[in-house]
């Protein structure tokens, strides 16, 4: 006998492609910025689903419309129109800021949305010759899994023996506008980037990289593509990265967080000059679109409307700050902040990230490593300044050896 725990991770081990390293937890339920394991065991969520969870585990606003809707209607396809979708693609462009939508389901689909949108627009707009349009993306950038976007990804994990891959980007040093400059010809139809680079360790570019993305684009005639699926609605202490820093990018991908961690929902926004290349029958989706995902995205809108979750994550960004320059030189040896999202270095001769997300289980608060040494920490933003102090103790502790 295993127990439960122990019987939920064979289970998984045995019936499951290897895909996934988990921290060994079992999750039952979940509440506000808490998991509960099949043991009764209670963990503070240190990770959010990677940062889907931004508005917390059973937010009653959002399981209230997905309840309604679950007793109207889930699934349409777009053969037909749905009562939810058009009201949903509103208010999402109003938020942006811009004219369209494209609704997908994750963000690697909406990344890819976006790659075939930009190459379109290129050739019907832009005028580049045929299968000649090229991407710039940046070193250390992560935007998903498919077979396109992992071919310029330079995560070893993510990329090798996974080709042939699909041609057509060009990278260089994210953070570097001068190397950015250099890749830019008359054939680069847009520039996609992230903002933050998350699962980099919360990777933020110098003052000023973002204005020069889009100063490049500019002059280039380019199109300035953030993904803004991890670092946008709330996380940073804004509805989106691009915004708080004062540029406009182009197209925007998001998803993660608007579908409210109950759902997938992933969408590209930006203006008909742009998305109105699309034509029909040229792309969808079977899911992407429908009414439940549709209710749940708009709930999702108006939440981030009113700008509490952007404060609460804006607020407890000096929270963490302080907390993390008392642990520099103990243990940690540098960390990033932006609003509730860090990436925290620990010293390589305490151990691993994953050494340290461990030991940090044990403590009570879950969180995730990422790339060696780096743990990476981004709760629900229902969290408190107490449970911050809590997840931020547990971390001196663990580091301590105590
Ligand atoms: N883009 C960014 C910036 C991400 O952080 C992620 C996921 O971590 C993705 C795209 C891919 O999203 P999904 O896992 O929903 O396909």
């Amino acid at each position: 006998q295993l127990g439960r725990t122990g019987d939920a991770l064979a289970s998984e081990d045995a019936w499951l492609a290897h895909n996934y390293a988990p921290i060994p937890v079992v999750i039952a339920s979940g509440d506000g910025a808490w998991l509960t394991d099949v043991d009764g065991k209670r963990y503070l969520d240190g990770l959010a689903a990677y940062s889907a969870v931004n508005f917390g585990h059973g937010n009653q606003r959002l399981l209230d419309v997905a309840r309604t809707q679950l007793d109207r209607v889930t699934l349409t396809s777009r053969a037909f129109a749905n009562d939810r979708l058009g009201p949903f693609a509103r208010r999402l462009a109003e938020l942006a800021g811009t004219e369209m939508v494209l609704p997908m389901n994750t963000g690697a689909e909406a990344v890819e949305s976006a790659i075939k949108v930009s190459r379109a627009w290129g050739y019907r707009v832009k005028g580049v010759p045929a299968d000649r349009a090229t991407i710039v993306v940046a070193n250390g950038n992560f935007h998903g899994r498919t077979t396109t976007i992992v071919s310029f990804s330079d995560d070893p994990t993510a990329h090798d023996d996974f080709g042939p891959f699909t041609p057509g980007f060009r990278s260089v040093p994210y953070g570097d506008g001068s190397a950015l400059e250099a890749a830019m010809d008359e054939t680069v139809v847009a520039v996609l980037i992230e903002p933050i680079q998350g699962e980099s360790g919360v990777i933020i570019p110098p003052d000023g990289y973002l204005h020069s993305v889009r100063e490049l684009c500019d002059r280039f005639g380019a199109l300035f593509v953030a993904d803004e699926i991890q670092s946008g609605l709330g996380r940073t202490g804004a509805t989106f990265e691009t915004a708080r820093v004062g540029v406009r990018p182009d197209l925007m991908t998001l998803g993660k967080a608007l579908g409210g961690g109950i759902v997938p929902v992933s969408a590209v926004v930006g203006p008909a000059s742009v998305l109105g290349v699309l034509r029909p029958r040229e792309h969808g989706s079977t899911f992407g679109g429908n009414p439940l995902a549709a209710a749940i995205g708009e709930e999702v809108v108006a939440i981030l409307e009113e700008g509490t979750f952007q404060a609460r994550a804006a607020a407890g960004e000096s929270v963490l700050r302080d907390a993390l320059d008392a642990l520099v030189g103990h243990g940690v040896v540098g960390y990033r902040v932006a609003g509730l999202w860090a990436g925290i270095d620990i010293d390589p001769a305490l151990g691993t990230g994953r050494d340290v997300s461990l030991r940090m289980m044990e403590r009570g608060v879950l969180v995730k490593d990422t790339h060696g040494s780096t743990v990476r920490f981004a709760p629900p933003l229902v969290v408190t300044d107490d449970e911050l102090h809590f997840a931020l103790g547990a971390l001196a502790d663990t580091l301590r050896g105590r």
